[in-house]
C-alpha cells in the first residue's frame, strides 16, 4: 500500500515537472510572439506614417505653387505696394481662405530680404537659410522653426512677375502634423519626428511641438533611444520618423504571462492534489479490501485443510481413517505396480474386545482402542508406513517396500509392544491383559492384485492367527508360520 502511494506521488511529482516545463515554454513563446507583434506592428506604423506625412508635405507645396500662381496679379500688386494695407488684407484673407493653419507668410526679393513682412511675421535666420537655398533651386527641406510666437514649418517657393522674383513663402502650425502621429500611434507606443541634421533632436511628437513638450532636455534620451522599434526618413524634409514603446509595455505583458501561467499552475496544482488523494484514498481502500481478501481465503483455506484432516481422521484414535487407508492402499498398490517393489499389510484385531468391553465398560474400551492405535503407529520407523483404523477395534498397518521377513518383524515387534502395554484384561481367556492378533499379507514384486484381495489376504492370515490362539502373527502361508508369545 505504502508502496502505491510513493508511486502515485512520485507520478505526481513527474506529471507536474513536466506540466510546468510546459507552461514555461508556452509562456516564453507567447512573450515572444508578442515582442514579434509590436515589432510588426510599429514597422507598419512607422512605414505608412511616413509616407502620409510626405504626402502631406508634398501637397503643403503643390498647394502653396498653386496659391502663388492664381494669385499672381495680387502678389505683384502688393510687391509693387508694399506700404499699402490693403492689399496686404486682402493677400492675407485669401491666405486665410486657402490655409486655415497658416501661421504667417511673407514676399522676399532675389536677395531673400523681405519686401513684405506678414502679419505677425518675425523673421528668424534659419527661415532665411531656406529661403535663399528655395532661391538657388535647391531642395528646402521641411523643417521646424523656433519662433517666438509659435514653432512653424515653412513651405517656400519662388515667385516671378516681370523682371522682378524672390520666394513666397509660408509658415504652418505642426498641429495637422501632430494629430496624424496621435491617431497614428498604436496603443503603448508614440511616434516623433526627429531632425536628421541635429542628432537627437525632438522636433514633432504625438503631443504637440517641441516647445509643448513638459520635459527639459528635448533630445532624445539614452532610455527612449532604447525603446525605439522602427526608423524611417521622411522625404523632402529634415525629419526622421521613430516609433518609441512605453517603458512598461513589454514588462506589464510579461508581468501578466507570469501572473497567468502561475495562476495555471497553482490550479493544476490544487487539481492534482485533490486527485492524488483521491487516488491514494482508492488505493488504501482498495488494498484493505485486498488483504481483507488474502486473509480470508488463507482462513477458508486453512480450513479446507483442516476439514480435509477431519475427514480422514478417525475421531476417536486420531490416527487415519477407514476413507484414507482407500486412497493410500490404491495409490501405494500403484506405487508398487510401477516400481516392482514388494508391499506387504497388516491387519490387526484386538483380542476378545467384546469381553473387555462387558468387563471395563464402553467408555475404558474407547480408552484403550486408542492407547493400542498410538502403540502401534509408535511402532512404525519408516515415514512410508502408515496406519489406520479399519473399524470397530481392527486396524491395518501399510509397509511399502517391505517383504514377508520384514513385515513378520514389525507385526511381532507390535504385538509385543501391545502386550508390553500391560493393559489389564481380566476377562480374557488368553492372558490377563489386552492383546492383538496380525495377519500379514506380503505383496511380491509385480504381484497384480487389488485393494480388496490383499485386505482379504491379510484378513484371512488375521483369522489364522485368531484360530491358532490369538495373540500372535500370522500369515497365509499356513498356520505353521504362525508365532505365539508371552
Ligand atoms: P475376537 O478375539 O474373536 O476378535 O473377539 P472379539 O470379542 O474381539 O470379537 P467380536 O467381533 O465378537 O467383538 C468385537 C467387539 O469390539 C464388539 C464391540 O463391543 C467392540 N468394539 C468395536 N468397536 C468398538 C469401539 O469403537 N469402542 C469400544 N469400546 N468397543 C468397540
Ligand atoms: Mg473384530
Ligand atoms: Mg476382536
Amino acid at each position: 500500500m505504502k508502496r502505491a502511494t510513493r508511486y502515485s506521488r512520485a507520478f505526481y511529482l513527474i506529471i507536474s515537472a513536466m506540466v510546468a516545463l510546459l507552461l514555461t515554454l508556452s509562456a516564453n513563446t507567447r512573450m515572444k510572439d508578442f515582442v514579434a507583434y509590436q515589432r510588426d506592428i510599429a514597422a507598419h506604423t512607422v512605414e505608412a506614417t511616413s509616407s502620409e506625412i510626405a504626402r502631406h508635405i508634398k501637397e503643403r507645396r503643390r498647394q502653396v505653387e498653386l496659391f502663388v500662381d492664381d494669385q499672381d496679379v495680387l502678389i505683384e500688386l502688393m510687391v509693387q505696394h508694399p506700404e499699402n494695407d490693403h492689399v496686404i488684407r486682402q493677400v492675407s484673407r485669401k491666405l486665410e481662405a486657402y490655409f486655415p493653419d497658416r501661421h504667417s507668410f511673407t514676399v522676399t526679393d532675389d536677395t531673400v530680404r523681405p519686401i513684405v513682412a506678414g502679419i505677425d511675421f518675425t523673421p528668424v535666420d534659419v527661415c532665411l537659410d531656406d529661403a535663399r537655398a528655395a532661391l538657388e533651386g535647391k531642395p528646402q527641406p521641411v523643417r521646424l522653426h523656433p519662433n517666438l510666437d509659435a514653432y512653424h514649418y515653412d513651405i517656400i517657393v519662388p515667385w516671378r512677375a516681370n523682371t522682378r522674383g524672390g520666394v513666397f513663402f509660408i509658415s504652418f502650425l505642426p498641429d495637422g502634423i501632430t494629430n496624424l502621429l496621435r491617431l497614428a500611434s498604436p496603443h503603448g507606443h508614440h511616434l516623433m519626428l526627429l531632425n536628421r541634421d541635429i542628432e537627437g533632436l525632438i522636433e514633432i511628437t504625438d503631443q504637440g511641438a517641441r516647445n509643448k513638450l513638459k520635459r527639459g532636455d528635448f533630445h532624445i534620451s539614452a532610455a527612449e533611444r532604447g525603446r525605439i522599434l522602427a526608423v524611417a526618413p521622411i522625404a523632402e524634409t529634415a525629419w526622421q520618423l521613430v516609433i518609441v514603446h512605453d517603458a512598461a509595455l513589454f514588462t506589464r505583458q510579461r508581468d501578466k504571462i507570469i501572473y497567468q501561467t502561475l495562476l495555471a499552475f497553482a490550479l493544476y496544482l490544487g487539481l492534482g492534489y485533490m486527485m492524488l488523494r483521491r487516488l491514494q484514498a482508492e488505493e488504501r481502500r482498495r488494498s484493505a479490501v485486498e488483504s481483507q481478501l488474502r486473509a480470508s481465503t488463507a482462513q477458508l483455506e486453512q480450513a479446507n485443510i483442516e476439514l480435509q484432516r477431519i475427514a480422514r481422521t478417525d475421531k476417536l484414535t486420531g490416527i487415519a481413517n477407514r476413507r484414507r487407508f482407500d486412497e493410500e492402499i490404491e495409490l501405494e498398490l500403484k506405487r508398487t505396480r510401477r516400481s516392482n517393489h514388494p508391499l506387504s499389510l497388516l491387519m490387526i484385531d484386538v483380542d476378545q474386545f467384546k469381553n473387555y468391553n462387558d468387563t471395563y465398560g464402553h467408555k475404558q474400551g474407547d480408552a484403550t482402542l486408542r492407547e493400542v492405535a498410538q502403540c502401534i503407529e509408535s511402532c512404525l520407523r519408516r515415514p512410508s508406513d502408515f496406519v489406520a483404523r479399519y473399524g470397530g477395534e481392527e486396524f491395518v498397518v501399510v509397509l511399502p517396500d517391505t517383504p514377508l521377513e520384514g513385515a513378520l518383524k514389525i507385526a511381532e515387534n507390535i504385538r509385543s509392544a501391545v502386550a508390553a502395554l500391560r493393559i489389564p484384561h481380566d476377562s480374557s481367556t488368553i492372558v490377563p491383559y489386552v492383546t492383538i492378533s496380525l495377519g500379514v499379507a506380503p505383496l511380491p514384486p509385480g504381484a497384480q492384485v487389488s485393494t480388496a484381495q490383499l485386505v482379504d489376504m491379510a484378513d484371512t492370515a488375521m483369522y489364522s492367527a485368531k484360530e491358532g490362539g490369538r495373540n500372535r502373527v500370522a500369515t497365509r502361508e499356513a498356520l505353521n508360520t504362525a508365532r505365539q508369545h508371552d
